[in-house]
């Protein structure tokens, strides 16, 4: 099911309206809740057919998933990733705040203990960060089981089981939602799923179990990475209860970009700018690469603008493998001359025009149609 389209998922197709689309997914909502659908995959299918609608019905995200693809998409950009076009993100990434609920609570129908919830954050990276990787240490505020209480809640370590739901942590519920009335399980509001009641809450954490924690989190940023990509750091999300691991952080990384380097997959793209005569007669210059070596560079005779040359190895590093640097050359036109090079330039210009001998250049003949060109 994950490698399917969301267009195939709903069975609609790629340039289907927005009515369509909401109709596709009323009715396969309607016809695969887990509730109403008594198939073995149910669950899964209606998490597809959610995950699905909540990327077409919005209008930002349906343009990013037809630019991206399927997979690039759902593996690299789930969440508000904004492409790689870079105007995406007006978030403030001067600190490495900002972290939400990713894919929140709530829905979980399992009672017992719960596994804590993932979240995502960002980072912002250089471009030589990504060709290079990098170990950075960043913030996370998290969800600790409560140290004081042992994440029981209680002060006295011990819980009593809950009344409202008889510890099974759910409640039933009746509802009239879009597709009619329905009975739905939902977390037990007095325990919050636990099934258990603290005995004498906990005065550090008001026996919820959990405290909010800063933490310092030192991680590995492959080389190779691009924007959009996501790490995950597992056990890093919020705690989850007594005896439930705690949910996985995932950090989406941004690459910000580089006002001398393009990217293109793993090779880098630089421009270089050569004088007319170096681009008729060839030369050798250097060239900066990303982490300011110097490297040579023959430029052949006779170059047309726009030439891209390569340099192996000092592209992108990925998995072992080196993306090259792709040089391109830019012939400038001189706007200031000298003299002296506005007499050479003539000249060229006097046998290009085939009215002067390219071969030999008598000197009294050449004062005269110096003349003329002026
Ligand atoms: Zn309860
Ligand atoms: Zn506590």
């Amino acid at each position: 099911m994950g490698s399917e389209s969301y267009y195939d998922v709903l069975g609609v197709s790629r340039n289907a309206t927005e009515t369509e689309i909401k109709k596709a997914y009323r009715n396969l909502a309607k016809k695969y809740h887990p509730d109403v659908c008594k198939e073995a995959d149910a669950e899964e299918k209606f998490k597809s057919i959610n995950e699905a609608y909540s990327v077409l019905s919005d209008e930002s995200k349906r343009r990013q998933y037809d630019q991206l693809g399927h997979e690039n998409f759902t593996n690299a950009s789930k969440g508000n990733y904004s492409g790689a076009g870079g105007a995406g993100f007006n978030a403030d990434f001067s600190g490495f705040g900002d972290i939400f609920d990713f894919f929140g609570g709530g829905s979980r129908r399992h009672s017992g203990p719960r596994q804590g919830d993932d979240t995502l954050m960002r980072i912002q990276i250089t471009l030589a960060d990504a060709v290079f990787g990098v170990q950075k240490e960043i913030e996370v505020m998290h969800t600790e089981s409560c140290p004081d209480c042992d994440g029981t809640g209680s002060s006295t370590k011990k819980t009593t089981t809950c009344r409202k739901c008889n510890g099974t942590g759910q409640v039933k519920q009746i509802r009239n939602s879009i597709f009619g009335q329905m009975v739905t399980q939902s977390v037990c509001p007095d325990c919050g799923g636990r099934g258990k009641i603290p005995e004498s809450p906990c005065r550090k954490c008001n026996g919820t179990g959990k405290t909010k924690v800063r933490r310092k989190v030192s991680v590995n940023i492959p080389a190779g990475i691009d924007s959009g990509m996501r790490l995950r750091m597992e056990g890093y999300g919020e705690a989850g209860d007594p005896g439930a691991p705690n949910g996985d952080l995932y950090i989406e990384v941004y690459v910000i970009s580089n006002p001398l380097f393009d990217r293109e997959g793993d090779n880098l793209v630089t421009q270089y700018e050569i004088s007319p005569a170096q681009a008729v007669l060839g030369c050798e210059v250097e060239i900066e690469t990303i982490d300011k070596k110097k490297v040579a560079l023959k430029i052949p005779a006779g170059i047309n603008y726009g030439t891209r040359l390569r340099i192996q190895g000092e592209g992108v590093r990925r998995r072992g493998s080196y993306g090259s640097l792709l040089v391109r050359i830019v012939i400038g036109t001189p706007k200031k001359i000298s003299g002296k090079e506005r007499e050479l330039y003539e000249k060229i210009l006097a046998i290009e025009n085939g009215s002067e001998s390219a071969d030999s250049e008598p000197k009294e003949k050449d004062k005269k149609k110096r003349g003329f060109f002026k």
